[in-house]
């Protein structure tokens, strides 16, 4: 994120521009735009060669008036403050559009993993997962993955926690492995989500699915599941792009062939059934029915919104588009259905996965899928209802009021402590 505008200053606009259309006062907004409490650190671990590491770490706690601050760990150079200050706001929102019982918190450590070790990614973890002990547990804080961690990571902090408590509490943590107290489905529930949210839009647009044109941005977790998954409904994915470039193919792609060329050769280019290979910045311009970008921040900006000939813009990534994109886009009747509802399902199998620890009893596949499809489609029905009750320009403003208001009310009815 750096080098683009600052992300805290982002989120403190977007909960204003919400705001506008809510009855809150001054004071409680307020509370909305800050986080309760940052944790930074300073780590020291011993590396490989014998010397000493140090590496600055944060945890934000925004808020937790829904419930235990919950969201991710990212291990990136440049983390920052503000940057998991952000983050960990956005997942307040995040949780509340789709009514789990969550706050929101974010955290990270400022170090590229690809220049370590796997034990001293190791130590590094632990070192941090002692230092978070006093304030992490299921009731009260609960980290997962974000970018550049995974299940390894959770499974340490996990192991680290319970060690140092002398328990077993695997809901401290949630996107463990399945044999840590991991949950069927979760993987794939990103792209499940978004899937589920563009299956939604169509029929709330009234546009058919079946034969629609999709390009998908991004063939990582997000992205291949998502594919995948519109493809069995019947759309054609007609182009799909990483890293590397984009592929585009008139008819679609069989989108588990594209992943396993992927996985033979590290990219989407040279997959032998597309017609014709082009820039990633081509993909996103495309003349498709429906345009899903999953791969980083900020992939459209103004300039390239005004050139988007997409219908409908689903987003698996988070920030995906600028402020100045969905300004263009929302003048250009684009509908954009945004990432804190499209790609929650991530969170929302995280919070099944933390109900199972707690019951100690495991859900089948199918059970976690027919349960995240009945959030997701709840939320919404409840941002469609907000879109046509207020006079808001976008479903993203809607998708804030809605949480926002979730968020105040749970506050009102909490009290204060003075
Ligand atoms: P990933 O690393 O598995 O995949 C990212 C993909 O994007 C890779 O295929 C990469 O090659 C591609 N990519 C990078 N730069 C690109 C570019 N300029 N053009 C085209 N493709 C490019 O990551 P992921 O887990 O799939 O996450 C993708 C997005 O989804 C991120 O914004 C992430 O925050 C968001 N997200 C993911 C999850 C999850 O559960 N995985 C949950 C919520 C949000």
């Amino acid at each position: 994120m750096s080098g683009e505008a600052n992300p805290f200053e982002s989120l403190q606009e977007q909960v204003d521009d919400a705001a506008a259309y809510l009855d809150v006062s001054g004071d409680v907004l307020e509370r909305l735009k800050h986080p309760e409490r940052v944790l930074e650190l300073n780590l020291s671990v011993d590396l490989d060669d014998g010397s000493v590491g140090r590496f600055r770490a944060f945890r934000s706690e925004f808020n937790g008036d829904r419930g235990p601050y919950k969201g991710g760990i990212r291990y990136h150079p440049g983390v920052s403050r503000d940057e998991v200050k952000a983050l960990s706001g956005w997942m307040v929102y995040k949780c509340a559009v789709v009514d789990i019982p969550y706050g929101g918190g974010k955290g990270g450590i400022d170090v590229d993993p690809a220049e370590y070790s796997a034990a001293e990614l190791e130590r590094i973890t632990r070192s941090f997962a002692e230092e978070l002990r006093p304030f992490i547990g299921e009731d009260t804080d609960i980290p997962a993955p974000d970018v550049n961690t995974g299940q390894r990571e959770m499974n340490w902090i996990k192991d680290t926690y319970e060690t140092l408590e002398n328990t077993t509490e695997p809901g401290v943590v949630t996107g463990k492995s399945l044999e840590s107290g991991g949950s069927e489905g979760r993987v794939e529930a990103t792209g499940r989500s978004t899937m589920l949210t563009a299956r939604e839009a169509f029929d709330y647009l009234g546009k058919e699915m079946e034969g629609a044109d999709v390009a998908v941005q991004g063939y990582g977790n997000a992205g291949h599941i998502a594919a995948y998954l519109l493809e069995d409904l019947g759309a054609d994915v007609v182009a799909v792009s990483d890293s590397s470039g984009a592929i585009y193919h008139e008819h679609g792609f069989d989108t588990r062939d594209v992943k396993e060329h992927k996985n033979e050769t590290g990219s989407v280019t040279g997959y032998g059934g597309a017609d014709e290979q082009f820039s990633n910045e081509d993909l996103l311009t495309f003349d498709v029915d429906l345009l899903v970008p999953a791969a980083l921040e900020n992939a459209v900006d103004g300039d390239l919104a005004r050139d988007v000939r997409a219908d409908v813009v689903v987003e698996a990534a988070n920030g995906p588009l600028t402020p100045d994109a969905d300004d263009v886009l929302t003048e250009r009747d684009v509908a954009v259905f945004p990432d804190i509802l499209a790609n929650a399902g991530g969170v929302t199998v995280s919070y099944f996965e933390w109900v199972q620890n707690r019951q100690r009893f495991y859900w089948s596949e199918e059970r976690v899928n027919d349960e995240l499809e009945t959030q997701i489609v709840s939320a919404f029905e409840d941002l469609i209802d907000c879109y046509e009750a207020l006079d808001v320009p976008n479903f993203r403003t809607a998708a804030y009021v809605v949480a926002i208001q979730r968020v105040v009310d749970a506050y009102m009815d909490n009290g204060n402590w003075p």
